[in-house]
């Protein structure tokens, strides 16, 4: 299939304590929360498609949004704030309404999202009704997730998606040089979420009954993989080391 050139943007959660002894229950239940998490980011974002969900990890793609210069950037830019104020939005309400004791919803608050972002070549493979894609790019954009970016929200972005940035994007951007496994050094740039993101919206009002709703969903939903009925799947991020 024909190669097509386009920005390959990974959201991916983490912020579970690695130490903690995870029951079940537990992991039902943060599987439930990043799941719900992901997909309130997916839904933000208007210009990139989903390729697959990956644990707890979003991977989106779509050819140029946006364009080739710096709008493309801005896109890369704009998406991220959009899913990672969604990200914050969502979590807030389920920190203030959850009322279950386990680990899965207690640490809810300490979840983090950061963004990777690359501009490459990728050949879409249709397997049945879904497009995977291919290609060094996909492999480079992963291997980006594993950086030494010293905040814990942060957009992190190529150097082919950067050469395009315009001064004004260039403002608050620092730049970093990573050993990428397998692929080797590469130069990149990343900008702090922090200093960019929109103030939450306000909490919302804690009834009992919007604790039951909360509460409860989390706890209906994740049933089958608590009873061991369903099996979980392989969060990267949350497993114990
Ligand atoms: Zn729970």
């Amino acid at each position: 299939m024909a190669v097509q050139r386009g920005l390959l943007l990974i959201a991916d959660i983490a912020g579970y304590t690695r130490f903690m002894e995870f029951h079940r229950t537990d992991l039902a239940h943060a599987q439930d929360v990043v799941a719900r998490l992901l997909e309130a980011m997916i839904d933000a974002t208007s210009a990139l498609d989903l390729v697959e969900v990956e644990g707890d990890a979003a991977f989106m793609y779509r050819p140029l949004p946006g364009g080739t210069g710096p709008e493309l950037v801005e896109s890369a830019l704009g998406q991220s704030v959009a899913m990672h104020g969604a990200f914050h939005a969502l979590q807030q309400k389920i920190a203030c309404l959850n009322n279950c004791p386990c680990q899965g919803c207690a640490q809810v608050g300490n979840l983090k999202v950061k963004f990777v972002a690359h501009l490459g070549d990728v050949a879409p493979q249709r397997v049945k009704r879904l497009t995977r894609l291919a290609g060094f790019d996909v492999i480079f954009v992963h291997r980006m997730l594993k950086n030494s970016v010293p905040v814990r929200e942060y957009l992190l972005m190529s150097e082919p998606l950067w050469e395009r940035a315009d001064e004004r994007l260039r403002t608050g951007a620092r730049p970093l040089e990573e050993e990428l496994e397998g692929v080797g050094r590469a130069r990149t740039w990343y900008l702090d979420l922090a200093a960019l993101a929109a103030p939450l919206p306000p909490r919302p009002e804690v009834t009992w009954l919007a604790r039951q709703r909360e509460t409860l969903g989390v706890v209906l939903r994740a049933l089958p993989y608590a009873l061991g009925l369903r099996k979980l799947g392989g969060l990267r991020n949350l497993t114990p080391a």
